[in-house]
């Protein structure tokens, strides 16, 4: 059998979710199933004596096992599908000349903010699930079917960035089934006290690799941690062409850099794509304001609630300076650099399950109906 580690503190804490983590580990008659946020891997190594903003993704997943988690997976990997449903929910608007700018649906934060100040917008959100939401619909889904549940309940865990994941995980709205998806969600500074709790040697740990048949994400959905990163990879989805050039223009194009709003154009087959990327929700209520009054006119709208995005979240360790920062976005970038796999439609895991475990069920585990 598998070697479970117990909570040697007994601690079940009401103000965090580790406790219920901790529970279901414990649990034999339940499978325990890790997602990990791209956020997450840039900035767990420094707490541990490790450089800054390196990717310790293989050592996360290895200690996850370690901890008793039957399965570990990769969010990246339904960014992916993230980028898949976003670009063509993009075209058709764009098509259709309705209910532009589009803009991004993968941070809570800024939906809130959407739905709360400005509602006569809330049209205009994406109707996609975060990766969250998706990765953990179609786990449960995939367990739906009993014979891959072999007589276990599943209880998703996803390791984010931030609470506002939390609330996202308990909005009806995005239930399938009437069911919630995400059962429970941890941020990177629980994941660090769970670590800390299980007495493993972190620094030590060998890297592994996320399991199959969900675990890998293509270098445009690794870099969704960082501002401009949905609209990059995006762009990436966008273009047939799959060179280095030009994965390296886009990249330059104006989509990349820390600036609170970044404003530039893109062509498109004959037309001028016109985007905006903002992080941070006072620069997000600036952009509103200059959309509403007629000022400013996109296409395309991406917000992180974050100043620079996810690798900044509030459940992130915080006493991070300047350094810290730019080394989490690198940290980012460089994972992004070594995959082999760029972009979202040509992770061959993401056609897999497109012609497999999706099929005719697209809309169903990936989009919300309302907010
Ligand atoms: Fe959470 Fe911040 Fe990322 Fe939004 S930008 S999903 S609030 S970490």
């Amino acid at each position: 059998g598998q070697c479970r580690v117990y909570c040697p503190t007994g601690a079940i804490s009401i103000r965090t979710n580790t406790g219920s983590v901790w529970e279901a580990l414990n649990d034999e008659n339940v499978r325990v199933v890790a997602q990990i946020a791209p956020a997450v891997r840039v900035a767990v190594g420094d707490y541990f004596g490790l450089p800054k903003g390196r990717s310790v993704m293989g050592k996360i997943v290895n200690v996850l096992h370690r901890m008793g988690f039957d399965e570990v997976y990769d969010t990246s990997f339904s960014a992916d599908l993230t980028i898949m449903e976003e670009s063509a929910e993009f075209l058709n608007r764009v098509q259709k000349g309705e209910n532009l700018p589009l803009m991004t649906s993968c941070c809570p934060a800024w939906v809130k903010f959407v739905t709360d100040q400005y509602p006569e917008y809330v049209k205009n959100v994406s109707t996609c699930r975060s990766p969250q939401g998706m990765l953990s619909a179609v786990i449960k889904e995939y367990f739906r079917d009993p014979q891959n549940a072999q007589g276990k309940k599943t209880v998703m865990v996803s390791i984010m960035p931030c609470t506002a994941k939390k609330m996202e995980a308990e909005r009806p709205n995005s239930y399938t089934k009437g069911e919630k998806d995400t059962d429970i969600v941890i941020t990177t500074t629980e994941l660090i006290r769970m670590i800390r709790t299980s007495g493993i040697d972190f620094a030590a740990a060998e890297p592994e690799a996320c399991d199959m048949p969900f675990g890998f994400g293509s270098g445009g959905g690794v870099i969704f941690g960082v501002t401009g990163g949905v609209t990059e990879a995006v762009l990436r989805r966008l273009n047939p062409d799959h060179s280095k050039t030009t994965i390296e223009n886009i990249a330059s194009c104006g989509v990349r850099g820390e600036e609170g709003i970044k404003e530039f154009s893109v062509p498109y087959n004959g037309m001028e794509v016109k985007i905006c990327v903002v992080n941070g929700l006072g620069n997000a209520r600036t952009v509103m304001e200059q959309v509403k009054s007629g000022e400013k006119e996109y296409h395309l709208i991406e917000v992180m609630a974050c100043r620079r995005g996810c690798i900044m979240g509030g459940g992130q360790p915080t006493r991070a300076g300047e350094r810290t920062k730019a080394a989490r976005a690198k940290g980012l970038y460089n994972a992004d650099n070594t995959m082999i796999i760029k972009k979202s439609d040509e992770n061959p895991l993401v056609l897999e399950l497109y012609n497999g475990l999706l099929k005719g069920k697209e809309h169903e585990l990936l989009h919300n109906d309302s907010y």
